[in-house]
């Protein structure tokens, strides 16, 4: 399979960029499961811009910087926010319908850590909004190929030579690719690129869909490609606590828009740990909150009250929020939402410079599996699809100026992945246990407050689980269940080991062993 772009993965990032490759040449853009199961699909907040004239640049930026605790690369916060406008007009011009108010302004949503209400949303259905649009115009797309359950295995790499032949740098031209048959194929293209999304399934609870495994983190970290800022894991501080819910996220727009936390006896207790923003300060902060009530009552869940805004405004501006507590006998508008932390968002990622490039040649990362310097220490909510929609026009803008001698570029076609050789896998419990076993030790050693004993401890357990898993690897048929188990267990080991070399409380990293540096 020959084409000038191979984009892996098919939410915002990968799907914007789909859209504007295409003007360059051929795209193909591959995705383990169907097209729509993506994180993106799953957002609700929505995607922050400066969009009236009652914000600035400057308040979204320092709101920015203010949540990355001094860890954001203060030009791309900058780059991101001066741009955001024009990208959201651009999802507008593909036909993302964002809620406006009666006079024709984009309604605008508040979240936590933002001093303004800058969150252009649809409803708490936003992502499911933008993916639709995105997939409509890519079926649309003449020069864009879809293969769904596709997924990437490994990336293939070459030493690029220079203009005097000397070997200047690995360049990644293709990747072995395993489809619904369990074939792996090749996939060569002069343009590769990681949009595999987030990681969240490295823990046991977790707002993010199942295809979260890290894939692309681990992929560029078996490539030799630079992986950075692996301990800032964002743990987001309501998942609906239910045990007929997976994955549910109420949305921190319901935050926003007044709702207040309760512990188990009814008591408000955020004035306890963040007095001046309460419930709006930022996630970290609320999430280590409501873990240390948990810790503290012994309490499985907290509670989240929004019922003094009534049923008709609960229904209308959370309609999937309000329905699905609904379906499972919890009326939000007469009852408060039982809730809590699960991992929401990783910070951290492949390393990429402004143009979205990897320190692998003609190898790029976008979106979440990307880490470009925004986020810093602590991600602001709605950042990340602003994020992937500016990151997918410096990618393009790049390839761009440089498509000459990126169009040049001759690849090797005898590129074969030894699968068929070796037997099948015949227990999969051999699989399900140790994903069982890492989710348990990372939420239980690796979780929201952390200690350096406990890391060493996880250390050790993954490390085994590493081994054993190597060796299924090693014996049998790779399968996709398998290779996700294989790159759960090293972002698993990646995040342990970024969060032992940080002998400092910051962002979203919180260790018992060394004092919290606050930054204001
Ligand atoms: C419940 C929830 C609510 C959120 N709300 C907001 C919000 O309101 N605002 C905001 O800014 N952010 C929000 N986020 C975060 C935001 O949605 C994500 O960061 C963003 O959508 C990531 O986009 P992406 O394109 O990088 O990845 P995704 O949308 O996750 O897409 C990843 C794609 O990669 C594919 N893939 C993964 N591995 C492979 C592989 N090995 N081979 C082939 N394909 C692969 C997947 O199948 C998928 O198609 C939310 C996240 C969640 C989970």
């Amino acid at each position: 399979m020959n084409s000038d772009f191979l984009i892996i993965g098919s939410g915002i990032a990968g799907l914007s960029l789909a859209l504007k490759a295409a003007r360059l040449g051929k795209v193909s853009v591959i995705t383990k499961k169907e097209e729509v199961d993506t994180a993106t699909n799953l957002a609700q907040g929505g995607i922050a811009a400066v969009l009236n004239s009652e914000d600035s640049f400057s308040e979204h930026i320092r709101d920015t910087l203010k949540a990355g605790d001094g860890l954001c690369d203060e030009n791309v916060v900058r780059m991101v926010v001066e741009n955001g406008p024009a990208r959201v007009k651009e999802l507008i011009d593909i036909g993302v319908n964002f809620v406006k108010e009666k006079n024709g302004n984009l309604s605008l949503g508040r979240e936590g850590g933002h001093s303004k209400r800058r969150v252009a949303h649809a409803y708490d259905l936003t992502g499911r909004e933008i993916e639709r649009a995105l997939v409509e115009s890519v079926g649309n797309n003449p020069n864009i190929s879809l293969y769904e359950n596709h997924m990437c295995v490994d990336l293939i790499t070459e030493d690029a030579k220079d203009i005097d032949e000397n070997v200047s740098q690995r360049r990644c031209v293709g990747a072995y690719v395993i489809d619904e048959y369990g074939e792996v194929k090749v996939f060569l293209a002069k343009v590769v690129v990681l949009c595999t999304g987030g990681a969240g399934k490295v823990y046991l609870y977790t707002s993010n869909p199942d295809i979260a495994t890290g894939d692309g983190v681990a992929i560029a970290h078996r490539a030799g490609a630079e992986i950075s800022n692996m301990e800032f894991v964002q743990f987001h501080p309501t998942c609906l606590y239910h045990h007929q819910a997976k994955n549910f996220l109420i949305s921190e727009a319901v935050r926003g828009e007044g709702a207040i936390l309760l512990d188990q006896n009814n008591e408000r207790f955020m004035e306890k740990y963040e007095p001046d923003q309460m419930e709006l300060a930022t996630r970290d902060k609320v999430a280590r909150a409501i873990d240390t009530e948990m810790k503290r009552t012994g309490a499985d869940c907290v509670y989240l009250d929004i019922r003094h805004k009534g049923s008709a405004f609960l229904q209308e501006r959370f309609p999937t929020i309000y329905n699905k507590c609904l379906s499972l006998g919890i009326d939000i508008a007469k009852m408060p939402i039982p809730v809590v932390p699960a991992a929401h968002y990783l910070c951290g990622g492949v390393k990429t410079d402004v143009h979205g490039r990897t320190t692998i040649g003609c190898l790029f990362a976008l979106g979440e599996t990307s880490c470009t310097g925004l986020h810093g220490g602590n991600r602001l909510a709605s950042n990340s699809l602003l994020e992937a929609v500016v990151y997918a026009e410096n990618v393009y803008r790049y390839c761009e100026s440089n498509w000459s001698s990126i169009a040049k570029q001759k690849n090797n076609e005898a590129y074969h992945y030894k699968n068929g050789d070796k037997e099948k896998i015949d227990e999969e419990i051999l699989i399900n246990h140790n994903w069982d076993i890492i989710r348990r030790v990372m939420w239980n050693y690796v979780g929201i407050v952390r200690k350096e004993s406990r890391l060493i401890l996880a250390k050790q357990r993954i490390a085994e689980v590493r081994k054993e898993i190597d060796e299924i690897v090693e014996t049998f048929q790779v399968t996709p269940n398998m290779l996700e188990l294989k790159n759960i267990s090293l972002v698993a080991s990646l995040i342990i080991d970024a969060s032992l070399a940080r002998k400092e409380s910051k962002g979203l990293h919180y260790i018992l062993d060394y004092p919290a540096t606050e930054v204001e």
